[in-house]
């Protein structure tokens, strides 16, 4: 049985003040919740503050982006090493918007995968298709390609050690949501392609849904077979919503 997971992806937004106050909320607000996973990744600057309010709670915390150099002359980059020396548990790994507007490839972001690994990072791999694709019907061609990446640099022993998110890009951010059977076809589709390397490593692997995922969707989502949790960007900086997404993950666990 996978326990699912509902991860907040904060993205660049917030005050060090409002970063405290939302932590503060979360952290009050799953308190007694026992059988979800929770986690949140607030930008780069605001970390410590998750560090410092999270250690006594079993609330995880996360990067938006890890390097996929181990060390040295990279500025302005942060290494797994260096996160996980401080207590970091998750990295995202290939949002969409750092695909699209940083020009991440999946060879590149194959290797942040393998860096976050080997420093004990759990990293959560996005993957997902435009509006486009999706018209022309290239849904399972593009989300292979992005799981793939991994699989075909690493080995399907990598997803023994991380998660996967399918984010469809057309719903990240707009407010329209795939609904629950879109997510669960493309759910199962990934899940799938792994188990044809190893059905253990499939079965244990967890995968989110990330698009527009609110309280009032979220049950349903979280409902289907092969979706354990959730990636959540606008409603986890409003700690009630979070929270009440949080208790539909509990619910469905
Ligand atoms: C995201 O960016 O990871 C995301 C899922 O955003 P939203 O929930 O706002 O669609």
């Amino acid at each position: 049985m996978r326990r699912p997971l509902i991860a907040g992806n904060w993205k660049m937004n917030g005050t060090k003040a409002e970063a405290a106050d939302l932590l503060n909320g979360i952290k009050a607000g799953v308190a007694g919740m026992q059988k979800v996973d929770v986690a949140v990744c607030p930008p780069f600057p605001y970390l410590y503050i998750a560090a410092e309010l999270l250690a006594d709670t079993a609330i995880g915390w996360g990067s938006q982006d890890v390097s996929q150099e181990a060390g040295g002359a990279f500025t302005g980059q942060v290494s797994a090493a260096m996160l996980k020396d401080f207590g970091c548990r998750y990295a995202i790994i290939g949002h969409s918007e750092r695909r699209q507007l940083n020009g991440e490839t999946d060879a590149l972001i194959a290797r942040k995968y393998a860096q976050a690994v080997r420093s004990g990072i759990v990293p959560i791999l996005c993957v997902g298709e435009t509006l486009e694709e999706r018209e022309s019907g290239k849904t399972e061609e593009v989300v292979a390609r992005h799981i793939d990446a991994v699989l075909d640099a690493e080995g399907v022993e990598a997803y023994g050690q991380g998660i996967v998110a399918y984010e469809p890009v057309w719903a990240i951010g707009t407010g329209v949501t795939a609904t629950p059977e879109q997510a669960q076809d493309v759910h199962a589709f990934l899940r799938q392609r792994v188990a044809a390397k190893s059905k253990d490593i499939a079965d244990g692997l967890r995968i989110l849904y990330g698009g527009s995922m609110k309280p009032g969707n979220a049950a349903e989502l979280i409902a289907q077979a092969d979706i354990d949790g959730g990636l959540i960007g606008g409603a986890s900086l409003k700690a009630a919503d979070f929270v009440a997404i949080c208790q539909a993950g509990e619910d469905n666990a």
